[in-house]
């Protein structure tokens, strides 16, 4: 019970219903009858009626609410009374569409009514696809298709654009960031594909639990959408329990193995029988997660079968079996990256036990939500590792149980996207003079005389025609804001292993870097720019390569700026250069540094969002120490603040990097600026400029708590890397930050625990 930080009971629910109204099909509720679905949740029913309506929504309800009859229900019924509306579903991932088809091919074969439902992906025949697009009532399939495979080729979807009635988006906050602002403006081009065909269609999107789902939405959509979040479903009482391993090095803020802990208190709920199911941050984790439980199932004389792992890698007729398993009991624990975390069916299992805090909130709900059932009681662990993301989180029962703090956020105007997305919608459709493309506040017919300059489009008449016989959408990946890539190919198996993004691959593939893959090591060979692959070989070392990469940072312009009395807030457009220039040899486990090498790259640029934060310009006078001792404390600061920033704007650990400069040129005083590492930025700056004190006051908290003496990788870094007097002198200047921004207090509201003694100890306040 030591290591227990928090444990809430949330008490179960009672069941909202209504009966099916008169507006369904009685054939389709005669159906759902025999499924066992006498009568519709309150939240299903609203959505029936908003959509009816002619709204656009967005469904917000937890993990099993009955979210996928929120669209099954509509799409059908508008099936059986107008046999020639189509609807178009997309999933941001493959098994998840998989999952829901089979679904909804059950309610189909149920009906015995004459509707087609069909995926269409990668893995589609070719000599299926011209029946799918012929005679397909749904079509199923991801944004990733829908731009390369569908919307270029529209002339032979013409039975689908002109009776497109609904489009389906599932999973709506995996759309944020690069994917979310890629997609916005594929729907830009969906949307004009179908004024061109006469259809406009409704969207109905389903989402997990966020801060701004309804903004999002509209975001995405850049039409109004209602949300519908009074969720109508029942469940069974359930335990939450924030677990936290003891320390066992204080000085390198190191706690027990997150892993070695997890089978611990996952052991203890198999050996009593109950069905459970682990999520692990890595594939590499998953191995070895098995590994221990089912060691421990031989220990107990059980088969070591009931334990099986489950990670993107296994072939998708080994996942339909492990489903399967999972759902006849036959497996009693399986282990899981976060492909599980989406709504495949799996049955209802007991207990959800977490290796590590997933990055989201919404994510750690997901997974807990695959413990739950709708009578009877579950329990959800999250056992924490030493990250300064887990340590905030164990910390901060409130975070995770509140109101959700996470603000999905996207950019469809960056230019770097944008330009992309009007190539591939001039070759799909010539633009016209005048014409808009969605929302876009860019001035368009500069983009389009920009385009006709570099010979890409032709204007002709009143029209923008496309003009190369290169098909724009290949070179366009949805996942990443380049469109440049770097594949690694594996020369001793003679095989692509893996492609890094332009801007990453400096650091990563570097000539002797150890690329990981799938747990494998490789040696990177050569690093060849201009070919943009590196050559790589199978090795086997205990230890992986960590590159430093010395960064220069411009401003270009100032979006909003806020002075205060001691330091001021700003986010703008800025140009970074970074170079690689040294690696080190990190060994695995202990983190040790076991040696060195020179990078010899050309340096690079791009330019991106940025938001910064200044102090005085004698500032490190006021605190009373040296300009050295300042830049070191900013350094920590730098990197506690990278850290922190994901939590609240949805981000992933590579979107966001941060500089500490002891004197800007630009502003003059000691900066530390965080900027968005995709080119052109994705929203990510204005959302940290408009929360910075949430942040800086997240940053302090885990500074404080931090129970290590100066400076650990669990808070603002080690002590080798921003001196003794970093983690003070980082603290300092977040108490000055948030003094400067009008803040009375470190203390997030609510009733914090007790801070660790050694804690308090480097507390400035105390
Ligand atoms: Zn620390």
């Amino acid at each position: 019970m030591e290591k227990v930080r928090d444990w809430k009971v949330l008490p179960p629910r009672e069941a909202k219903v209504v009966p099916f109204p008169s507006t369904i099909d009685p054939r389709l509720a005669a159906i759902l009858k025999t499924k066992g679905i006498p009568s519709l949740y309150s939240h299903q029913a609203t959505t029936l009626e908003r959509i009816a309506e002619g709204r656009n929504v967005v469904v917000v309800t937890p993990t099993s609410s009955g979210k996928t009859l929120c669209y099954n229900l509509p799409v059908l019924n508008d099936l059986l009374s107008r046999p020639d509306s189509r609807s178009l579903f997309l999933f941001p991932t493959k098994a998840l569409s998989a999952d829901q088809v089979d679904e909804l091919h059950g309610l189909v074969t149920a009906l015995e009514a004459d509707i087609k439902t069909f995926t269409f992906d990668g893995d589609t025949p070719a000599d299926a696809r011209r029946s799918i697009r012929a005679a397909g009532h749904i079509v199923v399939t991801n944004p990733d298709m829908l731009h390369s495979g569908i919307l270029p080729h529209h002339t032979r979807w013409t039975r689908l654009f002109e009776n497109l009635r609904y489009v389906v988006l599932d999973e709506l906050h995996h759309y944020r960031g690069v994917f979310g602002s890629h997609l916005a403006n594929v729907i830009r081009r969906l949307k004009r594909i179908c004024r061109f065909y006469g259809s406009s269609p409704q969207f109905i999107c389903c989402s997990a639990t966020i801060a701004n789902p309804g903004e999002l939405a509209s975001r995405l959509l850049e039409e109004p959408v209602e949300v519908i979040d009074q969720n109508g479903a029942p469940s069974g009482e359930k335990h939450f329990i924030l677990y936290n391993p003891p320390v066992v090095n204080k000085e390198l803020g190191i706690r027990r193995s997150v892993l070695k802990e997890t089978r611990d208190v996952t052991d203890r709920f198999l050996s009593r029988g109950c069905p459970s199911i682990v999520f692990a941050r890595s594939r590499l984790t998953v191995e070895v997660l098995v590994t221990y439980l089912r060691e421990s199932m031989r220990r107990r004389h059980k088969s070591q079968d009931l334990i099986r792992g489950y990670r993107g890698g296994y072939l998708p007729t080994e996942r339909r079996g492990i489903e399967q398993a999972l759902r006849d009991g036959r497996v009693m624990g399986v282990v899981s990256t976060n492909a599980l975390e989406l709504g495949i069916d799996i049955g209802s299992l007991e207990v959800a036990v977490m290796a590590g805090y997933p990055g989201t909130v919404a994510s750690a709900w997901q997974q807990a939500g695959r413990a739950g059932r709708r009578q009877g009681s579950s329990v959800a662990i999250l056992v924490a590792s030493s990250t300064p993301l887990d340590q905030y989180m164990v910390d901060h029962p409130d975070y995770f149980f509140g109101r959700s703090p996470e603000g999905a956020t996207l950019n469809p105007d960056n230019l770097v996207i944008l330009i992309s997305h009007v190539k591939c919608a001039a070759y799909e459709l010539p633009f016209e003079d005048g014409e808009a493309f969605g929302d876009c506040h860019e001035d368009f017919s500069q983009i389009l005389q920009f385009l006709e300059e570099h010979r890409v489009l032709r204007h002709v008449g009143d029209r923008w025609h496309w003009m190369t016989d290169v098909y724009p959408a290949g070179d366009v990946s949805l996942r990443s804001a380049s469109t440049d890539n770097v594949v690694i190919h594996d020369t001793v198996n003679d095989r692509v292993i893996g492609e890094v993004d332009w801007g990453s691959a400096p650091e990563i593939v570097h000539d002797d870097a150890i690329y990981l893959h799938e747990s494998r090591q490789y040696q990177i060979e050569k690093f060849d720019l201009e070919g943009k692959r590196a050559l790589a070989h199978p090795v086997e070392v205990d230890y992986y390569t960590d590159a430093e990469v010395k960064t220069d940072i411009k401003v270009l312009d100032v979006f909003q700026e806020e002075e205060r009395d001691g330091g001021s807030r700003a986010h703008g457009e800025v140009a970074v250069t970074t170079i690689p220039t040294i690696y080190k040899k990190i060994r695995f486990h202990t983190h040790e540094n076991v040696g060195w090498g020179q990078i010899h790259l050309p340096e690079q640029e791009i330019q991106t969002t940025s938001f910064w934060f200044s102090y005085g310009v004698d500032h490190h006078q006021t605190l009373g120490v040296s300009l050295e001792q300042m830049g070191l404390g900013l350094k920590a600061l730098a990197n506690i603040l990278r850290h922190v920033v994901p939590l609240f704007v949805m981000g992933e650990r590579h979107d966001i990097r941060s500089v500490a400069m002891v004197q800007s040129p630009f502003t003059r005083r000691s900066t530390v600026y965080i900027y968005d590492n995709h080119p052109g930025g994705v929203g990510f700056s204005e959302k940290i400029y408009d929360g910075c004190r949430t942040i800086f006051r997240a940053a302090a908290d885990i500074v404080t708590r931090c129970p290590c003496q100066d400076g650990c990788p669990s808070c603002v870094g080690p002590s080798l890397e921003v001196g003794e007097q970093g983690k003070i002198t980082a603290l300092n200047l977040l108490e000055r930050a948030l003094d400067a921004s009008g803040l009375p207090t470190l203390q997030p509201p609510g009733s914090p625990p007790k801070l660790p003694a050694s804690a308090a100890e480097v507390s400035p306040s105390t």
